[in-house]
């Protein structure tokens, strides 16, 4: 089993796009997949046409030790689970914050450590490097971090890449950290600079793999569905897809 949590302090960049679409794909392919909603927006959750009346969500795993199978539910992808959250979980941001001690940052590892279910678990994280992102880095082998190729100086960018290092130093010195180029336009100059300098500075590190900015992907949390059952073809969702294949390596 290989856990994967996409993480960014920046909002906005594609972790949750990212987190819905790459775990339709892994269960695309064939992989026993769990989305891991650790948002207290919920993003994954919507994204997958889940969220009214929820009866357990994260919170409960993380803070009431629920069993992944009691709050796992189908999806309508073959092999896709989802762990919804709710804002529920905003709490346990909180919560965490008046514990002391070091277990509030390893809560979550032991409680999907020793699941054998599924092949992967991917978790979506909020916008920030609280208690709930460092849970989901302190559990993970692997943080996927987006990088949109269009608003970053190159200011933005090593401000992202000291963060998420500095977490890995501290907390998991085990955890890989990847580079996802993302919400890319190709008519840009500043794009084409960005992934260059990107790819300079980080190698193999980066999937090699671009994901475009597209309207598509842009759609798809209205209709609840990832974009492989809205429009397969669309340059995105061969972006998100082959993501899978290079994950899958
Ligand atoms: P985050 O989880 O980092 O806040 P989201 O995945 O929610 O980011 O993306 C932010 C917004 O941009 C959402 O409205 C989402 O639908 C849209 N979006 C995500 N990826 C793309 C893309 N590749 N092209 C166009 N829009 C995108
Ligand atoms: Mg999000």
């Amino acid at each position: 089993m290989k856990v994967i949590a996409i993480a960014s302090q920046k909002g906005g960049v594609g972790k949750s796009a990212t987190a819905v679409n790459l775990s339709a794909y892994l269960a695309v392919k064939g992989k026993r997949v769990l989305l891991m909603d650790m948002d207290p927006q919920a993003s994954a959750t919507t994204h997958l046409g889940a969220g009214d009346g929820l009866e357990s969500t994260t919170y409960e795993l993380l803070m009431e030790d629920l069993p992944i199978p009691r709050l796992a539910l189908p999806t309508e992808i073959t092999g896709l689970d989802l762990a919804p959250s709710d804002k529920r979980l905003g709490r346990a941001e909180m919560e965490l914050g008046a514990t002391k001690g070091a277990d509030r940052e390893s809560m979550l590892k032991p409680k999907i450590r020793g699941n054998n279910t599924y092949d992967f678990i991917i978790i979506d994280t909020p916008p920030n490097l609280g208690f709930l992102t460092i849970n989901a880095m302190v559990s993970a082998d692997t943080v996927i971090v987006p990088i949109p190729t269009e608003f970053y100086g190159i200011k933005g960018l090593s401000m992202i890449l000291d963060l998420s290092r500095a977490i890995s130093e501290d907390l998991n010195r085990d955890l890989k950290l990847r580079y996802l180029l993302t919400m890319h336009d190709r008519r840009t100059k500043m794009g084409k600079e960005v992934i260059t300098k990107v790819r300079e500075l980080l190698e193999d590190d980066v999937f090699k793999v671009v994901i475009p900015r597209s309207v598509k992907l842009a759609e798809a949390p209205s209709y609840g569905k990832p974009i492989c059952l809205i429009d397969p073809e669309s340059p995105g969702a061969r972006a998100y897809s082959q993501l899978a294949d290079e994950v899958m390596v």
